[in-house]
């Protein structure tokens, strides 16, 4: 047989390798244990940006708690008005300053209310993931088991399908056979597609000088998709 002839036996046999790849890929047990691991992946992240925030907020805290206790005895300082005002001092002057001071003090705690409600939200949020990491832990390691199991259940036919390829691929050279390979790796399937008129299977155009080249079996690569293109 011609190399052209074993590569399109290899592809064959490939095709019915892919089938199983993608049943198993497309299998409920496959899709549940994949979801579950993103799910975990993605809550690692989450988590650390959470733990970052509350941080943030809990210097934020302290220093409104600060502030709050710093107003507070500012204020207290004018308890002893009516001593100052007996010592001639200039009343509406204290009213003021002790006016400003109450209301930074109300600002001051709304903002401290506002900042609690954030750390609240942010804990039952925590919770709330920490719970669904749970569930997702168990789900993963229940589908993840279903799934070996599911390939298990195909572990001949591809233990078979693979013993065909290494056999047809010794007639095949290597470094055809390694560039036939790769490109299955990129997930481009057929490798190997036949002329369509002047043109390959994506649409792309060959000139005649290309289309020459394929001429005693030869194949050539297209620009455009990459695969092999053969004449038929
Ligand atoms: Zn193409």
């Amino acid at each position: 047989m011609s190399t052209l002839q074993e590569l399109l036996e290899y592809q064959k046999a490939d095709g019915e390798l892919r089938k199983i790849e993608q049943e198993l890929a497309a299998s409920d047990a496959r899709k549940k244990s994949l979801q579950a691991r993103n799910f975990i992946k993605n809550a690692e992240s989450r988590i650390a940006a959470q733990d970052k925030r509350a941080l943030e907020l809990k210097a934020l805290r302290d220093e409104l708690i600060a502030r709050v206790d710093e107003t507070a005895k500012a204020i207290a300082e004018y308890a002893d008005i009516d001593e100052i005002v007996e010592g001639g001092g200039d009343v509406s002057f204290y009213k003021k300053n002790a006016q400003q001071l109450s209301e930074r003090l109300r600002a001051v705690k709304a903002e401290l209310a506002r900042l609690t409600a954030e750390v609240e939200s942010l804990t039952a949020e925590y919770k709330k993931m920490m719970e669904q990491g749970k569930q997702m832990n168990r789900q993963y390691k229940e589908y993840a088991e279903k799934y070996k199991e599911v390939q298990a259940s195909r572990a001949k036919e591809v233990a078979a399908i693979n013993a065909r390829l290494e056999e047809i691929g010794k007639n095949i050279p290597s470094e055809i056979l390694e560039k036939y390979k790769q490109k299955r790796r990129e997930k481009i399937f057929p490798v190997l597609v036949p002329l369509s008129g002047d043109m390959c299977v994506c649409g792309m155009d060959l000139p005649l000088a290309q289309r020459g080249r394929l001429a005693g079996g030869n194949v050539i690569e297209c620009e455009n998709c990459h695969r092999f293109i053969y004449k038929a």
